[in-house]
């Protein structure tokens, strides 16, 4: 097929099946066929993405091409340059068709923060997909687009990836270059791949992983093939497998689908114990204090003059700044700037943000103590599979806990991957596998084996 044939059926499916499934924000057909027929005039695809159509989160920075962050703050916002990963994949000769929906700044676990839209399951319409990245992991599970792009925060790949039973690797921090990408919180955040296969993803990461000057915490480390590992043999690989990640709250269905998983990689060959991360339950709520403050600082930059939506009859500047923030950002989002404006006040610092701090090297010395004689670290990638649309929303205690096992991973800026592990009551189930800093190739090579 020629690419623009392909992109061509690509937006005819996605016209058809996106009135369920509500996978996008937007879609950006005329670009997209331009970009098509110009790969078909060059006649060059050597690179295994080139022609392949994409789609990007919305807080991904596409040249001309409306990027919300599915918030009403920025509804109409054109950026003028492009995020470096989007270059990347369009140099590769990648097609972004649409842009996909996901909470509103990243901040949810479920989609339903968005202003825009409600994306659904691609299993089950009447749960929910995951979050923040739920477009994104619909649209691939949906059979929409071959491969996305998300951000993950604090689970935002992987947990959406478990909900929808596909791939989704959250690389190690630095590994990916952010520019481009709407910082939520600045210190945890990294863009990777969705996919239905690990091969594919370690195939996408090729294309978008590097050194950027225009990033300064991206890494200069050399980028290995990310599928030179993918062998299926996983002989002599050492696997730890922590207590916590099966304690309270996990859901007992998807603890034993999840230990039939880690029993088929010890069957392989891998060899399997069980130890300890003694800080994980401490991990939520450092979290929340962190990417609060960090948020907080970050989305000052929506003020009404910049990007996006103004309020209207406005007396003076600041009742301009007041409006248009109280107007544009929904409940989430001020939830978390009123939370991390306060952690970050003189009389609440070292309460509360220097105590988060703390906890956040705990977290990363526990891993540190099983990487000295482990490869791998396994669990589930979530404590239950989806949800029903609506259900747990109005809680966002519950939500906040539902991201217990993906947290510490960001604190700690390690590479995490999502693969399917089967499926519990007609809904699938993620196995998250959690490598050492940098060491993508050996968390491909435990998700492939196992797939
Ligand atoms: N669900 C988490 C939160 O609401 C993680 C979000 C993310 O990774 N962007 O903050």
């Amino acid at each position: 097929v020629s690419a623009i044939d392909l992109t061509r059926a690509t937006l005819d499916n996605i016209s058809k099946t996106d009135d369920q499934l509500k996978a996008f924000i937007s879609t950006n057909a005329d670009d997209a066929l331009a970009q098509a027929q110009k790969i078909d005039e060059k006649a060059d695809f050597s690179n295994v993405v080139t022609g392949i159509p994409l789609a990007l989160k919305d807080n991904m920075a596409t040249k001309g091409i409306q990027t919300t962050g599915a918030s009403h703050i920025l509804e109409g916002f054109k950026p003028i340059y492009n995020a470096t990963v989007v270059e990347k994949l369009q140099n590769a000769g990648a097609i972004s068709v649409g842009k996909a929906n996901m909470d509103e700044f990243a901040m949810g676990g479920s989609t339903e923060t968005s202003y825009y839209k409600q994306t659904t399951n691609a299993w089950d319409h009447s749960k929910v997909p995951g979050g923040s990245s739920g477009g994104s992991a619909a649209a691939v599970a949906g059979g929409q687009v071959p491969f996305a792009l998300g951000s993950d925060t604090g689970g935002s790949i992987r947990q959406p990836a478990a909900f929808n039973g596909i791939v989704g690797l959250k690389p190690t921090y630095g590994r990916v270059s952010r520019w481009g990408l709407f910082a939520m919180a600045s210190s945890l955040d990294q863009i990777g791949p969705f996919t239905r296969t690990v091969k594919d993803n370690a195939v996408v990461l090729n294309a978008i992983s590097g050194f950027d000057q225009k990033d300064s915490t991206s890494s200069q480390r050399e980028v290995p093939d990310f599928t030179a590992k993918l062998s299926g043999d996983v002989k002599g690989l050492k696997i730890a497998v922590p207590k916590e990640y099966f304690g309270d709250g996990i859901d007992a269905k998807v603890a034993a689908r999840v230990k039939a998983a880690i029993a088929q990689l010890e069957a392989l060959g891998a060899t399997v114990d069980e130890v300890s991360l003694p800080h994980t339950k401490y991990g939520v709520a450092a979290y929340y204090i962190i990417m609060s403050s960090e948020a907080s600082s970050n989305l000052q930059r929506y003020d009404g003059v910049r990007y996006g939506f103004r309020a209207n009859d406005v007396k003076n500047l600041e009742d301009l700044y007041v409006k248009t923030r109280s107007e544009g950002f929904g409940d989430e989002v001020k939830r978390r700037i009123m939370l991390g404006t306060f952690s970050l006040s003189a009389g609440a610092y070292d309460a509360f943000f220097k105590k988060a701090a703390k906890i956040r090297t705990l977290l990363i010395e526990d891993f540190n103590k099983v990487f000295e004689n482990y490869d791998l670290i396994v669990g589930p990638t979530a404590p239950t599979p989806a949800y029903g649309l609506g259900e747990e929303i109005d809680d966002p205690t519950a939500m906040y806990l539902a991201d217990v096992l993906t947290i510490p991973v960001n604190l700690a800026g390690l590479p995490g991957l999502s693969v399917n592990a089967g499926f519990v009551d007609g809904l699938p189930v993620g196995l998250q596998i959690i490598g050492k800093p940098f060491d993508e190739q050996t968390v491909y090579q435990a998700g492939y084996a196992y797939e």
